[in-house]
């Protein structure tokens, strides 16, 4: 199984060159910018954030013409409950994350990334730190870097806690000084990004991809992978497993056999009842559907749900389903940035509907109203957040209905 970005655990800048880091920056120094972005087109690579958009198009929307400065902007806000990968990546490798910024800052002419990373990632945040540092003294980001000419500065940026400016225009608006509030779009961020001008963003897992494509080839990375979904991915897994942990698979690998041989099987005394494959704002499958799925973004899809970030949650046959969405919609409700109306008072009146289902305390229309309050939240809100609460509930009323009824008629 081919390893990618888990195939060294390289820290310190020593150790990541040992392993034959940084080679990819000098190959890409002896390529045009436009030649760089060719060949992570022809790899296929596709966002890891969550939405699966080819990586080289994005690139290519910068406008060639503008004459403003561009930016280069890295999600390191992995705040989606479920999801722990990119975390995993940046303590274990932060390098190969600089590598990859570096040549991506390169092939857009951005001469200035910001990485915004979660504020609860201290502890990653001090280790990216330090390997900027040691990449600025060995000079491989700064003025005239490898003698190419391109000038680099990459700037860390802490967040303060809020789930929503991981979407990217709330992001952007978090790195300008103000409230993380998702903006309007059109204008996309690669016409009228960060500061008003032309911005790349991308996922830390998606960045980290770069330096193997361009040193080995987008053919080889496109060979990866099944069909469309290229590459290697990482996966999180949490929940009754057990060895839950973060694991670097080539997509397209049966679930099946990810749960028993990566994640371990289900805990002693654990049947499995239902998987959230690709972070808690998917829709949730059951054991039946998740078993006969493959994990590559055109599988998941086809069994009903989406790959998302590759938070996969293991939901057991103890789980409550009205407790376990009870706790998601809690989350998002509190998340909501409170812009639209559909997101902000229908995540109240969700959780405040599902409690009362919990305590027993409900009526029995309250299934199909929960239900019809998120058909209408769906797709009518300014950012995915909406949809990101609209989604679960009404998968898992939809496969877990007898659950949600014996509640309703006074269960708890
Ligand atoms: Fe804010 Fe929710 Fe609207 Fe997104 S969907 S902009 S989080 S209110």
């Amino acid at each position: 199984m081919e390893k990618i970005l888990l195939n060294v655990a390289a820290p310190d800048i020593e150790t990541y060159i040992k392993a034959g880091g940084y080679r990819a920056l000098k190959k890409a120094f002896a390529m045009k910018p436009e030649d760089v972005t060719a060949e992570v087109k022809k790899s296929n690579l596709r966002g890891r954030g969550g939405a699966g958009f080819p990586t080289g198009l994005k690139w290519s929307f910068i406008p060639k013409t503008n004459p403003k400065p561009r930016y280069l902007v890295c999600n390191a806000d992995e705040s989606e409950p479920g999801t722990f990968k990119d975390r995993e990546l940046l303590r274990k490798n932060p390098h190969l994350l600089v590598e990859g910024l570096t040549i991506s800052s390169y092939a857009i002419g951005a001469k200035q990334c910001y990485v915004y990373i979660r504020g609860e990632f201290a502890e990653e945040a001090e280790l990216l730190k330090n390997a900027v540092r040691e990449a600025a003294q060995r000079g491989f980001i700064g003025k005239n870097i490898l003698n190419s000419g391109f000038d680099l500065e990459i700037i860390t940026h802490r967040g303060a806690g809020a789930y929503i400016c991981g979407e990217e225009t709330a992001l952007l608006e978090s790195i300008e000084g103000k409230r993380g509030l998702p903006r309007l779009k059109p204008p996309f961020p690669a016409v009228v990004g960060l500061f008003g001008c032309p911005t790349v963003i991308n996922n830390v897992e998606t960045l980290a991809s770069v330096p193997a494509i361009i040193e080995k080839g987008g053919d080889w990375y496109a060979g990866l992978g099944a069909g469309k979904s290229a590459g290697t991915k990482l996966f999180s897994v949490s929940g009754p497993v057990k060895k839950p942990g973060v694991y670097e698979i080539e997509l397209g690998m049966p679930f099946k056999k990810f749960l028993e041989e990566y994640a371990g099987g289900m805990l002693e005394g654990s049947v499995l009842k239902a998987v959230i494959p690709g972070g808690s704002s998917v829709p949730v499958l059951t054991a039946g559907e998740a078993l006969k799925m493959n994990l590559d973004y055109e599988s998941v899809q086809q069994a009903g749900s989406m790959l998302g970030s590759g938070g996969i949650i293991i939901i057991d046959d103890k789980a409550c389903m009205v407790e376990t969405l009870l706790v998601l919609a809690g989350f998002y409700h509190h998340e909501s940035c409170g812009q639209c109306t559909p997101c902000r008072e229908g995540g109240g009146w969700i959780e405040k509907l599902l409690a009362k289902m919990e305590k027993g305390e409900a009526r029995e229309t309250d299934v199909d109203l929960v239900y019809s309050i998120a058909e209408n939240m769906l797709a009518r809100t300014l950012c995915p957040l909406g949809d990101a609460l609209a989604m679960p509930v009404m998968s898992f009323i939809t496969k877990f209905r007898p659950e949600f009824e014996a509640h309703a008629k006074g269960k708890p």
